[in-house]
């Protein structure tokens, strides 16, 4: 049994807050701690579990976050940018049983500690066929096509609460209880480490592939917070202005799905004002 680990840093462990999961800023340097604590005893309850091979893809922002050094020696671990499926990379070589996603939180617009999808503020909604999306929904349907389940989720208690949606069955854990964008009601990490291996125990039992999905095609919409950032989008081929500050476009599948999506943050990225006013 061979588990992918999908390690974003919003949702885990005493991160409420930007500087929290921005890197070279001191309380990242803190939070990174508590983010591979997560993430090992992830690792630690897989294996537990029965796995033979346990994968970490860094998913957050540059995907150079993680401590390597503080890491069980039996995983390995994906770190570095620019993968083919971003978040869920290592899912498509056909020898994945289950993924985790470990430290996700709420999409765009919802409330939840530092929701967002892929951008901070800039998108303030996204639809996968008329479905408010987070990244949790969004790799989800990319993972489902490879005939992975989703097994465990951990991040705020809105998080999974949003994984009710996309992955019912997959095990949850809080490892904080939302109070705002910004603040959270937090627990150590010597107890969310608990909880967390003890989950993954339980769900490498999930951890079962199962026959590809094709679901698509998927119409995405997403909207920003300002009209030029829906114009400056419309560059990426197939994506269309479908309001004052809305665009979407329809892939055949989640794989083009996803990577039309990184194009169209990648551009938008670039045409975001300094603040002003
Ligand atoms: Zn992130």
């Amino acid at each position: 049994m061979k588990i992918l680990i999908s390690a974003d840093m919003e949702g885990a462990t005493g991160v409420t807050w930007p500087a929290d999961v921005l890197p070279g800023t001191p309380q990242w340097e803190r939070c990174r701690g508590m983010f591979t604590s997560d993430v090992n005893a992830a690792v630690q309850g897989f294996f537990d579990g029965g796995a033979d091979e346990v994968l970490v893809n860094e998913a957050h922002w540059t995907m150079r976050n993680l401590l390597l050094e503080q890491l069980d020696e039996r995983t390995e671990m994906l770190t570095g940018r620019h993968k083919a499926l971003s978040m869920v990379e290592g899912v498509q070589h056909g020898d994945i049983d289950g993924i985790a996603f470990i430290g996700y939180h709420a999409g765009a617009g919802m409330e939840g500690v530092l929701a967002h999808t892929y951008l901070a503020n800039q998108i303030t909604g996204v639809w996968l066929n008329d479905v408010r999306a987070s990244e949790g929904l969004l790799n989800a349907h990319v993972v489902a096509e490879y005939g992975v389940p989703v097994v465990l989720v951990t991040g705020d208690d809105v998080a999974c609460e949003d994984a009710l949606g996309y992955a019912p069955e997959a095990l949850k854990v809080a490892v904080k209880d939302h109070v705002s964008r910004y603040a959270a009601v937090c627990r150590t990490p010597a107890r969310t480490a608990a909880d967390i291996r003890a989950a993954a125990k339980e769900a490498a039992r999930l951890a079962v592939r199962h026959a590809p999905v094709e679901a698509g095609p998927f119409t995405v919409a997403v909207e920003f917070d300002a009209e030029h950032l829906a114009m400056a989008a419309t560059v990426v081929p197939g994506v269309a202005r479908v309001g004052e500050r809305k665009v979407a476009y329809t892939s055949a599948t989640m794989y083009e799905g996803i990577r039309t999506f990184k194009a169209v943050t990648t551009i938008v990225s670039s045409a975001v004002e300094e603040q002003y006013g």
